[in-house]
């Protein structure tokens, strides 16, 4: 390095401080803490081999950051300390601090262990909770650890923070701990921002930091917190236990949260044990933590132990592998869904975050990319935590090199790299699609079991497992594979007696015979539900008809706008997807087609709500009557119900109808209107004339 040691010196404060200041105060910080971990110890080194370049400001020195001038200052009375950090994170971390703590102590190797409290190191905020006679009177943040930030509106908001003590009603005593959020709901939170297309929160910790540091006590309210006590601060009237872990049972016992993962340890082989145990835990708990600390378990050594300058001799943070680092973004590739939705991936150098090599990380969606400015070439944030995916959280702005091309999926993969099939994104979405349905590998497994569904094909027998082993055998491809299969072919499958086997076949052979409503809904083209294909078979009449139909044909079907006739005609745009119905045609699948038929029904364009039980019809007979006929059967009763035919017991929906004036058949009232010329009631043009 051709810097000298001063001028590095020089640069890595002024460089920390800028860190310092967007992580403390803007809560949004530029680098990972692993990143701001390194350049701090890089400091701390050569502040230690050069001292005559130490000083009184260096970050070394300081705990924190100057509380926000927006919210009210709070002297704390008893400083809020940093924890040292102990970076070996093999067990000789841990046999580093009992040394050390031994030697503070004078004790020598005949000397028994120093017993010791255990426990997680919460990535979190502190927070002091100042009760006085039991009651909470005010919440403050570390600050700077002499000076903290008035946070008691927000911090009010917390369910977990108890509003009075159970029984320990002392003048004053100030519970210190961390304020945190579980990243279950840290997912949630960032799904719906993401959603809503705002920004996201780059860790559960910034987003916990944000919350408590409002000035508005209702956004905080918003964010899902939780709360684990894990010290004292200036306590008045309290006979203190003798241990932390018995300041830790009285604090439980008071109703305040105490995390269960705690532990005494005589000594450091249990220390060693501790770190070991919950490293294995780290994934599976529910919140994030970046190590765990060990504390002299017995108060009147800590007294004797007593301070450095920023941080208590007798605590120690061993830490864990960083869950956030920073790497270079090589490219951008895509992964297809099941349901077609293709997300773009990051391709990383590796690097090794979360305790895992990541070479791949997800960024979620073009808009995401876009909010978040990330390009090909860039340095970025990569996050892995518990069993979340790894995600990018961002690019390190500041280490950007020229000015990169901007990411456009649409341009880099117009076309599905799985299947080939035409990629396309709706207005209204943020999420790009393969249009491939019926005959991309990716979707192979949702298009078969939506294929084989009841309201579908309605192939009996046809399950997730089933069309797992189909699909994965490559027995089957497309859905028209279905009318290939033998009883050799599943009967080779494994679980697969031959009585369940056949029975499969026969349901195979039964779903020959369907209806046009039925096979278009099965198709599964995106936005057509049940309702919509039975409009479209009862509009078009025959398949032909459907698929040859543009925009503005699909348009004139009742309850079909843009986006509905949009998904349909790029559906049959797709070669790929014609041909897989014509070859679902050719293997024998079959149904009546008729007229274009909304114009001829008697009760074309009609809305008919059904309510009661009939004398002959079942629900669904009179449905499909009503249907065939052209009507539609909705739900509930509106001002757009044009009939109401109700049988025995029919309830409010006929009070409904009453009330609004609507017409009220019974069974007979329906079968004559059934037989009768088209209905005239409400007077609803039928557009559909215009086109056929
Ligand atoms: P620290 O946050 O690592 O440790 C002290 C804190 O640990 C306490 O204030 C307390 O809030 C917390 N803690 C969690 N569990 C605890 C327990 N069981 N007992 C006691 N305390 C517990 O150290 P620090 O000096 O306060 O802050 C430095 C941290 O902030 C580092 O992790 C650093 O990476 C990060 N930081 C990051 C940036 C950045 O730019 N990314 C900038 C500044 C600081």
């Amino acid at each position: 390095m051709s810097q000298t040691p001063a001028e590095r010196t020089a640069w890595l404060r002024q460089t920390l401080a800028r860190y310092e200041h967007a992580y403390y105060v803007r809560d949004e910080p530029l680098v990972p803490d692993a990143e701001y971990d390194r350049l701090f110890r890089e400091l701390e080194a050569l502040e230690q081999a050069h001292p005559a370049l130490a000083s009184e400001d260096s970050p070394t020195r300081r705990v924190g950051g100057a509380p926000a001038p927006m919210l009210a200052a709070v002297r704390h009375a008893v400083p809020m300390l940093s924890i040292r950090t102990e970076t070996d994170t093999t067990g000789q971390g841990a046999r580093n601090f009992d040394v050390r703590v031994r030697n503070a102590l004078g004790l020598g190797d005949g000397d028994p262990p120093v017993v010791y409290a255990a426990e997680l190191k919460f990535d979190g905020l502190a927070i002091s909770l100042r009760y006085e006679h039991g009651r909470l009177v005010r919440a403050a943040t570390r600050g700077d650890g002499q000076t903290g930030e008035e946070v008691t509106h927000n911090v009010r908001t917390i369910r977990q923070v108890p509003l009075a003590l159970i029984g320990l009603t002392p003048a004053v005593l100030e519970v210190r701990g961390e304020i945190y959020m579980r990243r279950d709901a840290f997912e949630r939170l960032n799904q719906g921002r993401r959603e809503a297309g705002e920004k996201t929160f780059v860790n559960p910790r910034n987003a916990a930091a944000g919350a408590v540091r409002q000035l508005d006590p209702a956004i905080a309210a918003q964010r899902p917190l939780s709360f684990f006590a894990y010290g004292l601060g200036e306590v008045v009237g309290w006979d203190i236990p003798p241990t932390h872990s018995a300041i830790l049972d009285a604090l439980s016992a008071a109703g305040l949260p105490v995390c269960g993962h705690r532990q005494s340890a005589p000594g450091v082989a249990p220390l060693i044990a501790f770190h070991e145990r919950i490293a294995a835990e780290r994934d599976a708990l529910p919140y994030d933590i970046d190590g765990v600390v060990y504390k002299v378990d017995s108060l009147q050594l800590q007294v004797e132990l007593g301070f450095v300058t920023r941080e208590p001799r007798w605590a120690v943070a061993h830490k864990y592998p960083a869950q956030e680092e920073i790497t270079r973004l090589v490219d951008i590739g895509v992964q297809v869904g099941r349901t077609g939705a293709l997300t773009p991936v990051a391709r990383l150098e590796p690097v090794f975050v979360g305790g895992v090599t990541v070479t791949n990380a997800t960024l979620h969606n073009q808009d995401e990319i876009d909010r978040k400015d990330v390009r090909i070439g860039d340095w970025v944030v990569v996050r892995r935590a518990g069993d979340v995916i790894p995600e990018v959280v961002g690019p390190v702005l500041e280490r950007r090199e020229g000015e990169p091309a901007r990411f456009d999926l649409l341009a880099s993969y117009p076309e599905c790299p799985v299947c080939g099939s035409q990629v396309h994104r709706a207005a209204d979405e943020a999420v790009a699609r393969c249009s491939g349905g019926l005959v991309c590998p990716a979707q192979r497994k949702q298009a078969l079991l939506h294929f084989a569904g009841r309201r579908a094909m309605d192939i009996e027998g046809l399950g997730e497992k089933l069309v797992d082993q189909l699909v994965d055998a490559a027995i089957i491809k497309t859905p028209a594979d279905l009318y290939k299969l033998g009883i050799t072919a599943l009967a080779n499958l494994e679980r697969m007696a031959d009585k369940s086997a056949s029975k499969l076949l026969a349901a195979i052979e039964k779903s020959r015979d369907t209806t046009l409503a039925r096979f278009v809904y099965a198709l599964g083209i995106r936005n057509v539900g049940e309702t919509t294909a039975k409009d479209l078979a009862r509009h078009f009449g025959s398949l032909d008809a459907l698929i040859t139909a543009d925009l503005e044909a699909l348009q004139q079907v009742p309850d079909v706008g843009p986006i509905v006739a949009k998904s349909v005609a790029e559906f049959f745009d797709e070669p790929h997807n014609v041909e897989v119905v014509e070859q679902l045609r050719a293997a024998g699948v079959h149904w009546v087609e008729g007229a274009p038929r909304d114009t001829a029904g008697v009760l074309a364009g009609k809305t008919v709500v059904l309510t009661g039980t009939l004398p002959d019809l079942s629900r669904d007979q009179a449905k499909e009557l009503i249907e065939a006929a052209g009507g539609r059967v909705t739900g509930s009763v509106s001002k757009k119900t044009d009939f109401v035919v109700a049988g025995s017991e029919a309830g409010s929906k006929l009070d409904k109808a009453r009330t609004l004036g609507i017409e009220v058949l019974d069974q007979a009232g329906l079968q004559a209107l059934l037989s009768g010329p088209p209905a005239a009631v409400g007077g609803t043009t039928n557009q559909g004339e215009r086109d056929q």
